[in-house]
């Protein structure tokens, strides 16, 4: 480190200078003492102008080694923003085309670049020359990933420090509450947001939460790291587990491929089968149900008829989302439905937004889920602003979207699914292990229990 480089030179430095002081003065005690030899006298003026001289070239060798270490560095730091890899902040740095190139090439290995995230903080101590000397990425509060430069190869050397980390695993155990959903509780109990998005992605794929209940009953085990027992450094979500009243009894269990950065390093019922949430999101911010799918007494034609959407009462001009990615099929006007919107998704379903005020896409548009098409209007057959959303499944069949869950991956086999039996068994020995552990409730207000056993 270069503060301690620097102090311990200052240190080792300063003591020969105290030494060489001593010794003159301690001869010059002497010259006073014996002066009355005088050739005596003469060697020890010669001796004084030498050690003089010695104390010169010391001082002057202590100065260019400050020098040398402080290099009066400028430290210059900038952070990733949406869209943009290592590259470009550097560039903003302004760390010149050749260092950029070197700093790459020597932490590459080191840092996965194509997963950085937007805020994620870099530092650089450049020198008048704009000349990188030292680079920092923390990668979180224990991993710190260093380059030094060698002057002499103009090479950077790499060094990582990482900080001992506190493994834990803990068991969530709770049902749901009148007017609570599973985001909510596990939101409200301090899971970290990533590995709730994860719990409820998983499990959305067998469960459609929207026919919950209160009284139904989760647990999930977590798998974290910990910095100095509480900076939360990373974490996995090992077994969730679902079980409703209608919905039924739903676990998702974490499986590992010996490659970690294999794709198949995902959720998957005990059997095998993926649990890959293809991101069915809401297609409004506030959802109130005005009329659900199925038959009904149509408010404007007064005849009983299959209403194959469900009605969303909003205030015009409200955005509506796209519930899944996919490409727009539809968009354009009819006497009936008014402005509407047709979404093809990934497993050839198709979600269906009708009397809209405005469309934002054109067909042929491929949109992200949340991705905003259009206002909330009345257009077309309707008696007030609302939103029409139906679900067409492959074969073109009106299906109740509020009961539609999209699995974008296929099944494990052979080595990879044994592989899996032998990960579920485990899992279930450590749910078991701290399962065992004494129970707290995981918030004052909230009928959530945790347990939770450190790991060796
Ligand atoms: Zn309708």
């Amino acid at each position: 480190m270069p503060v301690t480089g620097k102090s311990s030179l200052v240190f080792f430095i300063g003591g020969i200078l105290r030494r060489l002081f001593l010794l003159i003065s301690v001869t010059c005690l002497i010259l006073l003492v014996s002066c009355s030899q005088k050739n005596h006298i003469e060697d020890l003026k010669e001796t004084i102008v030498s050690l003089e001289q010695d104390l010169d070239s010391f001082q002057q060798e202590y100065k260019k080694r400050e020098q040398n270490q402080l290099k009066n560095l400028q430290i210059v730091h900038d952070s990733v923003q949406a869209g943009e890899g290592l590259f470009q902040v550097l560039n903003r740095m302004g760390i010149n085309d050749e260092q950029r190139r070197k700093i790459v090439l020597s932490i590459q290995d080191s840092v996965e670049l194509s997963v950085l995230k937007v805020g994620q903080r870099f530092y650089a101590a450049k020198d008048s020359a704009q000349t990188v000397h030292i680079f920092r990425y923390e990668a979180n509060p224990a991993t710190i990933h260093l380059l030094f430069l060698n002057s002499e190869s103009s090479t950077f050397e790499y060094k990582l420090v990482s900080k001992p980390l506190v493994k834990k695993q803990s068991v969530f155990e709770g049902v749901l509450e009148s007017g609570s959903t599973l985001n909510g509780l596990l939101f409200q109990v301090g899971i970290p947001g990533r590995m709730v998005g994860i719990v409820s992605g998983v499990l959305q794929c067998k469960v459609a939460f929207q026919q919950a209940q209160p009284g139904d009953r989760f647990r999930i085990l977590l798998e974290e790291s910990f910095y100095q027992d509480s900076i939360w450094i990373s974490g996995k979500v090992l077994y969730a587990e679902f079980e409703g009243r209608t919905v039924g009894h739903h676990e998702a269990f974490r499986y590992e491929d010996p490659d970690p950065k294999s794709t198949y390093n995902a959720h998957y019922t005990a059997s095998g089968e993926a649990l890959i949430f293809d991101g069915l999101r809401y297609p409004l911010d506030r959802l109130h149900i005005t009329s659900s799918f199925g038959s009904r007494i149509h408010p404007i034609t007064g005849v009983r008829a299959s209403h194959n959407g469900v009605d969303y009462g909003s205030p015009r001009g409200a955005p509506v989302y796209a519930v899944a990615e996919g490409t727009v099929i539809t968009s354009g006007f009819d006497q009936y439905s008014g402005n509407k919107i047709a979404i093809r998704h990934r497993d050839n379903s198709t979600s269906w937004y009708l009397h809209l005020d405005k469309r934002n896409v054109s067909a042929g548009t491929r949109v992200a889920p949340r991705q905003v098409i259009g206002r909330v209007g009345n257009t077309g057959r309707s008696t007030g602003p609302h939103l029409h959303f139906g679900f067409t499944n492959s074969s073109g069949k009106w299906i109740n979207p509020l009961t539609k869950t999209m699995i974008a991956t296929p099944k494990l086999e052979g080595t990879r699914l044994a592989r899996l039996q032998v990960q579920v068994e485990e899992i279930k020995k450590e749910l078991a292990l701290t399962e065992a552990q004494e129970p707290q409730k995981a918030s004052d207000s909230l009928d959530v229990n945790v347990r939770m056993r450190v790991l060796p």
